[in-house]
């Protein structure tokens, strides 16, 4: 009989300040494992580790490191070793959106102004939304998997989103990056497989967050803008998710209870992915 214990597990959570990570966090604590918020926000993350061990009783680091710089990653895990042991669970958290990689109109007509359209991406911008998304899943993958390759057991879980399947209108970065993510969810499953580590991924839903929020939602009237309605009408639940909903299957895909599932991303959308909208 497979059992589900995660008790001591220790467990990174990049972007574990957010809204949707901490979440995460809080329910791998809540099962007893010693989570490690790792953020950019050193002041978040501590707030947040701070919480947890409030709330639950339970050791937990809020450590400051940008996932792009790979030497900030490894003195996150140096203290980590120190403090906690070996890392059993990586959550590549960290990713997000930027007005800079993102076109004013959804459709060309070939009449507007070139910086609304596909024409005034900002090269830099780009580049920012999909090395954060892309290379902010690699590089933590690459420090912390040592640690599960040597134990010869681990679980990394990405997360994706709905941009993976089909990109969404405007952001383009965004959509290419998460694109890759799934790609490379795929390959590390499989290059990982004879190890004992599993790599899947969860492509989460639209759920109202700080990246999101400045194209869903009238910063002036709070009303849902064009955009906001459109994805409640394309989610057959016909609402936004909450982060909590994401747990269950993260708690699964830590676990023994997915022992033999790796290479996939498991959609939590509300029946998005599955609606031909009509
Ligand atoms: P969020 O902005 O609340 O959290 C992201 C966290 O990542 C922040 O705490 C931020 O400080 C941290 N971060 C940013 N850059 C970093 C860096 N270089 N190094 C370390 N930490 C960094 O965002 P969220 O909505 O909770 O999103 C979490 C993940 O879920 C992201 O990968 C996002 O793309 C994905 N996602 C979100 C939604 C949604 O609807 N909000 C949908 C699908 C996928």
């Amino acid at each position: 009989m497979i059992e589900f214990n995660l008790k001591d597990k220790v467990a990174v959570i990049t972007g574990g300040a957010g809204v949707i990570c901490s979440a995460m966090a809080k329910s791998l604590a809540a099962q007893g494992a010693r989570t490690v918020i790792l953020d950019l926000n050193k002041d978040a993350a501590v707030r947040v580790a701070a919480e947890i061990e409030k709330q639950y009783g339970i050791t937990s680091l809020g450590l400051s490191a940008n996932v792009l710089d790979k030497g900030s990653v490894e003195a996150v895990k140096k203290e980590v070793n120190e403090k906690l042991g070996p890392v059993d669970i990586l959550v590549n958290g960290a990713g997000g959106n930027s007005p800079a990689a993102t076109t004013k109109v959804e459709k060309m007509e070939g009449t507007e102004k070139p910086e609304d359209t596909f024409f005034g991406l900002q090269i830099e911008g780009f580049d920012r939304v999909f090395d954060l998304n892309f290379k902010g899943t690699l590089i933590p993958s690459m420090v912390f998997g040592t640690d599960m390759v040597k134990k010869r057991s681990g679980v990394i879980i990405n997360i994706s989103s709905m941009n993976s399947y089909r990109p969404l209108t405007k952001i383009a970065a965004y959509s290419a990056a998460k694109a890759a993510v799934n790609n490379f969810t795929q390959w590390l499953a499989v290059h990982f497989s004879k190890t004992g580590v599993r790599v899947n991924a969860i492509a989460p839903g639209f759920l109202l967050t700080n990246q999101n929020r400045f194209l869903l939602v009238d910063e002036n009237t709070g009303e849902s803008t064009p955009r906001g309605r459109k994805i409640i009408n394309n989610t057959p639940m016909e609402r936004y998710g909450t982060p909590d909903e994401l747990t269950g299957t993260l708690l699964y895909l830590v676990s023994d209870l997915s022992k033999f599932v790796t290479g996939v991303v498991i959609p939590v959308d509300g029946g998005f992915s599955a609606y031909s909208g009509v």
